[in-house]
């Protein structure tokens, strides 16, 4: 099924493993451009041939000289452009950002097809806080950059997420094992695929299963947030009754409960009694 698209930039998020997840819309956009910006041209090759689909190859990825990037721009100044990285969506830990941000400059019409991504699939599976969390891409390969960055990430009131491989699992869990002790992990490997798993646990129990269990494949790293930090009561009733100076009862709850995590409708009964 081919459709008529106007000129312009096509991002394509393509399956992470299982090629059934892959979005109508994506199928339909891929038969319809003229050409499609790839990382690997054997890569996606392969989808396409798997999709029914001779389209024209141009690799690409944000080291690419600047004549290739100028061409990409010409191209889609006039003609439709879709631009895939070797799985999931692309500028995530992968090509594009550049080109992307030539494109708007340029002034070309930009638009992004959603569809599968290793962050959010293993988020979705963790189990771990999921209302907020921070991507942070790769961990560092030296061991004190890996560190530092763990260092910089303790206080993100967050989940973290990291994309990882087989071979430096144990290393990445020893460093979270050493600098977010008593923090919960969760592994998430070959998601979409015959042998996904999702494993929880502490550090150290991790590390032990890892060793015994060498993993394969492809992974994702989360870290859950922090434990909240208990107020003394008798600091909270210094924040409340600082804050009672200036504010409503109701509102100096609200602002300690901000301030501390601590039940809003506590501190309004306390507000109450210490007014
Ligand atoms: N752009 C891709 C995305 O949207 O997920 C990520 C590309 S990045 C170069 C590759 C990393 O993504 C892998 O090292 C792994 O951390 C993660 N990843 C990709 N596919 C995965 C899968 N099927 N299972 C677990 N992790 C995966």
């Amino acid at each position: 099924m081919d459709v008529a698209l106007s000129p312009g930039l096509y991002i394509v998020a393509t399956p992470i493993g299982n090629l059934g997840d892959i979005t109508l819309r994506a199928i339909a956009t891929l038969g319809g451009v003229s050409a499609i910006a790839c990382e690997d041209t054997r890569v996606t090759g392969k989808l396409l041939n798997h999709l029914g689909l001779k389209k024209r190859m141009i690799r690409y990825d944000d080291h690419a000289d600047a004549s290739t990037r100028d061409y990409l721009l010409g191209l889609m100044a006039s003609e439709p452009v879709a631009l895939v990285s070797d799985a999931g969506t692309p500028l995530i830990s992968d090509p594009g950002y550049r080109l992307v941000r030539s494109a708007r400059d340029a002034g070309i019409p930009v638009t992004s097809l959603p569809g599968a991504s290793a962050v959010v699939m293993a988020v979705t599976l963790s189990g771990l806080p999921s209302d907020r969390f921070l991507f942070a891409g790769f961990l560092p390969n030296k061991a004190k950059a890996r560190a530092d960055m763990l260092a910089e990430l303790a206080a993100v009131p967050t989940s973290l997420v990291f994309y990882e491989t087989a071979p430096r699992l144990a290393d990445a869990l020893a460093a979270i094992a050493e600098v977010l002790p008593g923090r919960e992990v969760a592994v998430a490997r070959e998601l979409t695929k015959k042998f996904e798993e999702c494993r929880t646990g502490l550090p150290a129990d991790l590390i032990s299963h890892y060793l015994a269990h060498p993993p394969k494949g492809e992974i994702v790293l989360m870290v859950g947030p922090p434990a909240e930090k208990q107020t003394d009561p008798a600091d909270v009733d210094g924040l409340l009754q600082a804050a009672l100076a200036t504010l409503k009862p109701s509102q100096a709850a609200a602002e300690v409960a901000r301030q501390t995590g601590a039940d809003r409708r506590a501190l309004y009964a306390r507000a109450l009694e210490l007014k």
